[in-house]
């Protein structure tokens, strides 16, 4: 989903992430490679923010599963704020360049963030939280043994029609009855795109842990209103997800030169820049294209 996702929103920021910044990390990169590499991995503050929540919900979650019971609530957004606190200090140094740290796009770009816009960001990410350790399904997950919980937020994979596809659902378990339930925890509005993902999850699912099609729920939960969406489980809806990602994973594939190496050339990706696009593109930086 988020490389469809980011095809569609500009091929060529595509063609960097996934092609031009490969390789960006050896000693001897080509500089604009290693350029492209070190801008993909920024980050803008919306997508730091439920990443921290993310990390944070993880870590309470294995702690309960290690310790049998969640951390104190107190301990838990501390243990955020303090992560927060010390990696926006890492990015406003600049330490992302020469190093494994945290690079934020305002800082790389030097955009104008007043402080109330940054606190905002810190609060909204401690007020997701607290829904979360607050949401009624954390007392449901808490209900079953940790026996019913499957891996926390780990990149998997699985096959849809011949092409290896990685997931990394947020959480799922058994519940009391029986239902295998997917979560996806959701710290920033709704997009189109939420239930789409959350099938694919649901297909993930159902072929590594055997579940059929009745005893699946997926659920995204919104943590910022906070609200809970259910996604529609059956044939038709998985088979419509299947047709739609398959049409998506051709229109990547046909702009390869070489499909089997999965080798690309950048003229063929052309660039779809607007303002606004190019003003949130990581890549705006060394892109010719970018009207930003
Ligand atoms: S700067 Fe604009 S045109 Fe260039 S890659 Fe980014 S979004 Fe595309």
């Amino acid at each position: 989903m988020s490389r469809a996702r980011k095809f569609q929103t500009c091929p060529r920021a595509y063609y960097f992430h996934y092609y031009g910044s490969w390789g960006g990390w050896k000693r001897n990169a080509d500089p604009r490679v290693r350029e492209l590499w070190i801008l993909k991995k920024l980050t803008s503050r919306w997508a730091w923010a439920g990443t921290s929540v993310h990390e944070t919900i993880a870590w309470a979650l294995e702690q309960a599963k290690e310790k049998g019971d969640l951390p104190p609530i107190d301990e838990t957004i501390e243990r955020m704020q303090r992560s927060m606190r010390q990696e926006f200090r890492e990015s406003r140094s600049g330490a992302w360049r020469f190093r494994r740290a945290l690079g934020l796009v305002e800082h790389a770009y030097d955009e104008h963030v007043d402080d109330v816009a940054w606190r905002d960001n810190f609060e909204h990410a401690r007020s997701c939280l607290i829904n979360f350790l607050e949401s009624p399904v954390l007392k449901e997950i808490q209900a079953v043994s940790p026996e019913s919980w499957h891996p926390i937020d780990s990149l998997d994979s699985f096959t849809l029609d011949g092409f290896t596809t990685y997931v990394a659902p947020d959480f799922a378990f058994r519940d009391e009855s029986g239902r295998l339930r997917i979560i996806d925890w959701k710290t920033g509005a709704r997009r189109d795109s939420d239930l789409e993902q959350i099938r694919g999850y649901i297909l993930f699912a159902m072929e590594k842990w055997g579940a059929t099609i009745s005893e699946t729920l997926g659920e995204l939960h919104y943590l910022s209103e906070p609200d809970v969406v259910r996604a529609e489980v059956t044939t038709e809806a998985l088979e419509a997800f299947r047709q739609e990602a398959k049409a998506s994973i051709e229109a990547m594939r046909s702009r390869l030169s070489h499909i089997e190496e999965n080798v690309a050339e950048e003229g063929a990706f052309e660039a779809k820049a607007t303002p606004s696009k190019c003003g949130r593109c990581n890549f705006r930086g060394v892109c010719e294209q970018s009207v930003a």
